[in-house]
């Protein structure tokens, strides 16, 4: 038996502590009141209070411990010293106790880049549709999303004051996702998840396409892929750039730790290594079973709009 954990297991385990502080900061600032929202490239790209902290938290929390690992936020903040007390040192047993996956049990810590998105679903969050916001943590190795962490920071809100709020799932290619009950959808019935607050003809059209049964839009590239390992959605359909790798990594993880895949529309993966292109210029299809049926669906008009380099 090996004596100490593999790198991915130690940082698996504090991604996963550093993601439930993270959705302690987005509550806390929802709770205060003051949003500060920033327009970023426009009005439906928008960043908050809750974005900068949750990121400084994440990142600083996770280079302490992982010096040498990659990591990348969504947010372009200056360099400053980050607040004590945003700081993330435990981890969580439980996901230490679990046994790394062998492909992985070599990987160093130079050889691993961190995704971060620390509030997925910002449009959202403004707008008060509290669960449809996730914080993402993805891990990549030799370019591929192996690990990811998503955290629900108002998971049961309308439950009323008892319930406890908030979850925390995760999942490693290879060995499994935890954290909630694998649902399908029943066969033959196609169910479409995607965007609320991006939506354009493109979009649409890549839908419509789907012959779905039922179309249903929510915020959130996280929010959509727990939709469709809890069996509520069949498949995420975003025929369009704009959603960015701090998107896709940590979700694309857990998806495939499960079964399911996520690719461009042209049924091409993506990559996550630190130099890759941030868009998603490709779009985003994304399902649990079936990934064949909806991406023989995809109109070749689609297609060539979506053609990249
Ligand atoms: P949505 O499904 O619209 O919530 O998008 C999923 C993720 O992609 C969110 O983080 C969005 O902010 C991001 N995204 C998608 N389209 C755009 C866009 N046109 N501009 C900026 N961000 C986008
Ligand atoms: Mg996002
Ligand atoms: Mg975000």
């Amino acid at each position: 038996m090996s004596s100490s954990p593999a790198v991915l297991m130690r940082l698996m385990a504090s991604a996963f502590s550093v993601a439930e502080k993270a959705g302690d900061v987005v509550r806390s600032v929802l709770k205060a009141g003051d949003l500060d929202v920033v327009a970023k490239t426009g009005a439906n790209d928008l960043q908050t209070k809750a974005d900068r902290l949750a990121q400084q938290s994440i990142c600083a929390s996770l280079a302490r411990k992982f010096p040498r690992i990659t990591i990348i936020g969504e947010e372009d903040l200056p360099s400053q010293e980050v607040e004590e007390e945003l700081i993330e040192s435990r981890h969580s047993e439980e996901v230490l106790a679990q046994p790394c996956p062998p492909e992985y049990s070599s990987a160093r810590e130079e050889e691993l880049v961190v995704w971060v998105d620390p509030l997925d679903g910002t449009k959202e969050y403004t707008e008060g549709l509290l669960d449809h916001v996730t914080v993402l943590i993805g891990v990549a190795y030799e370019g591929r999303a192996i690990g990811g962490v998503i955290n629900q920071p108002f998971y049961n809100y309308e439950m009323g004051p008892g319930a406890v709020l908030g979850r925390t799932i995760w999942g490693v290619l290879g060995l499994g996702a935890f954290g909630f009950d694998l649902r399908e959808v029943p066969a033959g019935q196609h169910i479409v998840t995607t965007t609320r607050s991006h939506s354009n003809k493109l979009v649409t059209d890549c839908v419509d396409a789907m012959r779905p049964h039922k179309v249903i839009r929510v915020g959130g590239a996280g929010n959509k892929i727990i939709q469709l390992i809890e069996g509520k959605a069949s498949a995420y359909v975003f025929a369009s750039p704009g959603c960015k790798k701090w998107d896709t990594c940590a979700p694309e993880a857990i998806l495939h730790a499960v079964g399911g895949k996520l690719a461009d529309v042209h049924g091409n993966s993506y990559t996550y290594h630190r130099d890759v292109q941030h868009m998603n210029a490709a779009g985003v299809l994304a399902t649990l079973r079936d990934f064949d049926y909806y991406a023989s669906r995809v109109p070749a008009s689609v297609k060539l709009a979506l053609l990249t380099a």
